[in-house]
């Protein structure tokens, strides 16, 4: 794949620098078997440094895990070339069986079956809690 040229697939833009290994991991990307690019710290005018990820695939996103990590970045579709579509993400209000919740007494790390569910409680401060025992998560 040329990393400046996608056919048919997905661009997060705009990541803050830094975080796109995180956005990586907790999409998924890595279990994918198309072409995935990661690139860091491009010159961007108004935001100084950025990472881009470029998925060369029609493989559909969790779209709250961007909005999760980085409400920031700004998702591109592409199709035949062309870029179709230019969406920004808010951040979730609650996000689902994404992230497990540190706490090893929590109801979560205990269960097997319970859904691992974060409610956005502080969108300033970009702050999710645990939905069963209110642990703060890291982004
Ligand atoms: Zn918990």
């Amino acid at each position: 794949m040329k990393v400046d040229a996608i056919q048919n697939g997905i661009v997060i833009d705009h990541i803050t620098a830094g975080l796109a290994f995180r956005l990586y991991n907790l999409l998924g990307l890595d279990n994918l078997d198309c072409p995935v690019a990661i690139i860091k710290n491009v010159n961007s005018g108004k935001m100084g440094k950025k990472d881009i990820i470029k998925i060369d695939s029609k493989h559909p996103i969790n779209f709250d895990v961007v909005g999760f990590v980085d409400p920031k970045a700004t998702i591109n579709l592409i199709k035949d070339g062309v870029l179709v579509e230019k969406m920004s993400i808010d951040m979730p209000q609650k996000l689902k069986n994404v992230i497990k919740c540190k706490n090893p007494r929590c109801i979560t790390s205990v269960e097997q079956e319970i859904e691992h569910i974060f409610e956005l409680t502080d969108k300033d401060n970009k702050v999710y809690r645990c939905l069963y025992c209110e642990t703060k998560a890291d982004i």
